[in-house]
């Protein structure tokens, strides 16, 4: 009960009315869940919560960020619930646990650096409260504390994931003293030999320097009193870890590291500090460019200090830093400073008000010189826009949040996404409209025959996957486009008795003429329906433009007796054809073109104009001369025709779901026929009535969502 004591008055020590009962509740609970588990210490295992309590009052935490760390190993190794821990300490406690639990679970394993980073923002994006990243890190220090216990494999591990991700997080919010001594004890795990060898070092001059530290300590302290800035001083070598780093960056042995001391000034004012650089300035002479202002200019974790470097009493560089008390308690204790107290009561604080501060330190990041200086550390939800999950391979990619897997799937390569067919969220298949979460691990199903549709632009929210699909859905229609063009001036061609590859130099000069570059763009032109046949016709063949004009004036007259032998009719068809809009128009059955989709008329005779959809077969066998501008024009209320056929599982029932689903959309069905293969499969084709494109898309979009449904395709209504 001892250490549990000495929890209690820490923290009524900085929080007199402080819910102690509570946190004593919770360390029973604890104490009981963890009953008859042990550490490989040997210890009962609640004495590492408690430990973990103890660190957490150290940073002067609240009472729900104690009882947390009372409780944060509970729901993962006890039969404890969240539920069960709100109900017993309340909702905040309840959820810093879950969220100290959920953290636990993610999975890391040493990467480069920017992986670490990557890493470091998916904690904070997941922690949402910066207290259960102050809870981990507490922690961490206590496992690390103990880590001697554990197999030197695992000790590696532990040491490298905290040199990476925890000791750089202390750092980015502020808490030194947590930085170093994470920093240490990682060091001497990760290179034992090098430890050992500057731990000794360091204390074999131990007694040297701490004289010398005395001395120094003394001459700053004169100094500055004599000239008026009342302060304390405080000398402190470099930590083992830094001193480490400086001796690898320099290439020097420990004897030759000599600005190993830094000197800290403790004064009562600004002002004091700024009259306390001066002093230092006058007494020393201050070594050019090692000045910094953290004052007027505070670092994003809030740190604020002055820091110059001067030739010391002995000619060898000294660090000195200097600042106010309220200055260093924030750096001491970083973010963890801001639970402040007034009149014993924690600060009301609706999370509003508890981040404000936090939203400041994001305009003043704007300023900062180093961008890569984790600035957004502090602002628990920066990340609200993005969303980090990992790669099988445990990779941490970063997402805009909403993204789906597809892209994922571009992220990761584009050849990934282009064959995108499907999608397992940790474990678990997902749609491909599956909206990502932090710390899910994705894989992508690919294959061979998956090709982005335009269904997808919908789904997708980054830039790359936006783009890159684009570029496949215009590579497509180009391709098409240039299967059409092909085949038009192939049959115009062979009329005249011609080749494509025998006209090839007269094709030529028509393009020049029509200013295409070159025949394939003449062609995909051609296929894009931007200039006709007709008109490559008349360049490309001059000798036969008498005879070609023919076949134009043919056109033409074909129409005027159109024209003239329909009478008005109102523009029910939704057509215009060559700009007119009462013509009689009649939709082929073997395309049943809909509205959005691209079409061409053709002129039969005494039936007005049949409209093809531009890419249906039937429609590119018939007479180009008969051919015929056609477009949409908007106004059409008409319901088109048109089969769609849907291959499902032979089972009761699926059929009423099927029919339900067109209902759903408000489309009538006019005919089914339905039959069962031998596979156990059922082949349906519908007939239905709909609007447009879009309303037949969101019929087959919500039968493909059907269990049970393999697929849903547009066929042609003279299947049956
Ligand atoms: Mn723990």
């Amino acid at each position: 009960m001892h250490q549990l004591d000495q929890v209690l008055s820490a923290v009524a020590g900085y929080y007199p009315n402080a819910d102690l009962p509570l946190i004593r509740r919770a360390y029973q609970f604890a104490a009981a869940a963890h009953d008859g588990q042990t550490r490989k210490s040997g210890d009962p295992y609640v004495t590492h919560p408690l430990a973990v309590a103890q660190v957490i009052a150290e940073l002067r935490l609240d009472v729900a960020s104690i009882c947390a760390g009372l409780l944060h190993d509970c729901v993962e190794d006890t039969s404890a619930t969240v539920e069960q821990l709100g109900e017993l300490f309340g909702k905040e406690v309840a959820f810093l646990v879950d969220g100290v639990t959920k953290l636990g679970k993610l999975p890391y394993s040493t990467r480069e650096e920017q992986q670490a980073e990557n890493f470091r923002k998916m904690l904070l994006a997941m922690a949402r409260d910066i207290r259960v990243i102050l809870v981990k890190l507490c922690d961490r220090l206590d496992n690390m504390r103990s880590l001697n216990h554990l197999p030197p494999e695992k000790q590696e591990r532990i040491a490298a994931e905290t040199m990476q991700i925890y000791a750089p997080l202390a750092n980015r919010l502020g808490i030194q003293w947590v930085k170093v001594e994470l920093e240490d004890l990682a060091f001497k795990y990760l290179y034992p030999g090098e430890y050992e060898q500057l731990a000794a070092d360091v204390a074999k001059t131990r007694a040297e320097r701490l004289e010398y530290i005395r001395t120094v300590e003394g001459l700053i302290m004169k100094e500055m009193t004599d000239n008026g800035v009342p302060c304390e001083v405080m000398g402190r070598a470099k930590h083992l870890w830094s001193l480490y780093q400086k001796m690898k960056r320099t290439q020097r042995p420990f004897e030759e590291i000599h600005d190993a001391i830094g000197f800290r000034v403790i004064t009562d004012s600004q002002m004091h500090c700024y009259q306390g650089l001066g002093v230092a300035h006058q007494t020393w002479t201050p070594i050019p460019g090692r000045f910094k202002d953290y004052i007027a200019l505070p670092k994003p974790n809030l740190y604020q200090s002055l820091h110059t470097a001067v030739i010391g009493p002995r000619g060898e560089r000294i660090e000195v830093q200097i600042r106010t008390r309220d200055m260093n308690l924030v750096a001491e204790h970083g973010i963890a400073a801001h639970w402040k107290y007034k009149e014993g009561k924690p600060v009301a604080v609706d999370d509003d008000k508890k981040f404000a501060w936090l939203r400041q330190l994001m305009e003043s990041q704007k300023e900062l010189r180093d961008p890569t200086e984790f600035l957004e550390s502090v602002k628990i939800d920066l990340f609200g826009d993005e969303v980090f999950v990992f790669t099988p391979g445990g990779d941490v990619k970063p997402l805009p949040k909403g993204s789906c897997p597809i892209d994922f799937a571009y992220a990761v390569h584009s050849s990934i996404g282009d064959h995108c067919s499907g999608a397992r969220v940790n474990g678990m298949i997902v749609p491909l409209r599956y909206q990502l979460r932090n710390g899910d691990t994705i894989e992508i199903i690919t294959s061979p025959n998956q090709k982005p549709n335009k269904d997808w632009l919908k789904l997708v929210k980054t830039a790359r996957a936006r783009t890159k699909i684009r570029w496949l859905l215009r590579q497509e229609q180009r391709d098409k486009a240039v299967q059409l063009g092909t085949d038009l001036i192939d049959k115009a061609l062979r009329k005249h008795n011609t080749t494509l590859a025998r006209a090839e130099k007269q094709l030529a000069a028509a393009a020049r003429e029509l200013k295409c570059m070159n025949v394939d763009e003449l062609i995909i032109q051609l296929g894009y329906g931007k200039i006709t046949t007709q008109q490559v016709l008349e360049k490309a063949l001059p000798e036969l433009a008498k005879k070609g004009e023919e076949p134009e004036k043919k056109t033409e007259s074909m129409l005027k007796t159109l024209l003239r032998k329909v009478t008005r009719r109102t523009s029910s068809s939704g057509i215009k054809v060559a700009g007119e809009e009462d013509i009689l128009v009649r939709f082929a059955k073997c395309c049943s073109p809909l509205p959005g989709d691209p079409i061409v008329g053709f002129i039969t005779r005494g039936r007005g104009v049949t409209v093809h959809r531009r890419d249906c077969d039937k429609g590119l066998d018939l007479d180009p001369d008969r051919r015929i501008d056609v477009e949409w024009d908007g106004n059409g209320k008409t319901q088109h025709e048109v089969a769609i056929q849907v291959m499902c599982s032979d089972k009761p029932g699926l059929l009423a779901h099927i029919s339900q689903s067109f209902t759903d959309q408000g489309v009538n069905i006019s005919q089914a026929h339905c039959r069962a293969t031998d596979d156990g499969r059922a082949v349906n084709t519908f007939h239905a009535s709909v609007r447009d494109l879009d309303q037949l898309k969101s019929v087959i979009r919500s039968l493909s969502r059907i269990k049970g449904v393999f697929s849903v395709d547009r066929v042609s209504a003279d299947v049956a």
